[in-house]
């Protein structure tokens, strides 16, 4: 191509610049994170619920999947984080007065919810947060102008408990502008911090676990050697030995269901290292509808 004279290489044979699928693409996966439930993939409908990494799921799909976690094939990839419905808020939404219909753009419809102080549509051109303690939600730049400007000394300076709390906009009920703020699909780096924090709680929390897990084990344990104890005596080898026999395949059986158990319980606790944190979380993916 050029240089022999046959043809004239122009700007487009000669720099690479990104196809238009690939930034359509984008779009298309933004939409998808504000506008969709990121497990089941249909259009968010209230009740909409956010997890401690502020991605919105609709709250029948968690449900869903809390019942059957296989019920959604990459659902442990995506909120694998959830264990219950303790860890989901339910979101207090506004939604868009603008509808679908009248808008001219009938490629890019209009977001469905808006920040009831900014009527800004929660699309992803800016960033949005709940309250953790009621679950309303703003834009961020809105809840900014209402608290007003956080004094370093006000934010930084005090421990959380001593801390004056602000009232939410909309609901009223209290809450603390440091601790009870999350932010709706995150970027990259944020969303690092937000895994960092959870995975704090949760090695926290899993210190108990560990407990529960020897505990449960232990059990186990006497049961088997009560069952030795009680065949040991016998006075007829016969009997003796049929019973060992029968013991033999209860302990193998008492094994299997001991291993088995402890996997269940380990699954339950699998957040506990970071590393395996960052596996499970990061693998999450929007792409089903790019
Ligand atoms: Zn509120």
């Amino acid at each position: 191509m050029g240089n022999d004279g046959g043809s004239i290489p122009d700007r487009r044979d000669l720099v690479k610049s990104k196809p238009k699928a690939e930034q359509a693409d984008k779009a298309n996966q933004v939409r998808a994170r504000w506008g969709f439930c990121a497990l089941s993939k249909k259009p968010l409908q209230e009740p909409v619920v956010s997890c401690a990494l502020g991605r919105l799921y609709n709250k029948d799909a968690i449900i869903e999947f809390l019942l059957d976690r296989n019920v959604y094939g990459d659902g442990d990839d995506i909120c694998g984080h959830v264990k219950s419905l303790k860890d989901v808020k339910t979101l207090t939404l506004t939604p868009n007065p603008v509808k679908a219909s009248s808008s001219d753009d009938v490629d890019i419809p209009p977001a469905a919810f808006v920040c009831p102080l900014t009527m800004k549509e929660m699309n992803g051109a800016v960033p949005f947060l709940y309250i953790t303690t009621c679950g309303c939600v703003f834009s961020q730049a809105g809840l900014k102008a209402v608290l007003g400007p956080s004094p370093q000394a006000k934010a930084d300076g005090q421990e959380p408990g001593t801390r004056e709390k602000d009232l939410c906009p909309q609901c009223t009920k209290k809450f603390d502008r440091v601790e009870d703020l999350c932010t709706i699909n995150p970027g990259p780096e944020e969303e690092e911090i937000m895994m960092e924090k959870l995975a704090a709680a949760r090695a926290s929390k899993a210190k108990s676990g560990k407990k529960r897990k020897a505990a449960v084990a232990e059990i186990f344990d006497t049961k088997d050697k009560k069952r030795e104890r009680v065949v040991a005596p016998s006075t007829n080898p016969s009997i003796a030995a049929s019973s060992r026999i029968v013991v033999e395949g209860l302990a193998e059986e008492e094994k299997k269901r001991l291993a088995h158990m402890s996997d269940a319980v380990k699954s339950l606790y699998q957040g506990k290292s970071t590393k395996a944190d960052s596996n499970w979380i990061s693998r999450g993916t929007f792409t089903r509808y790019a």
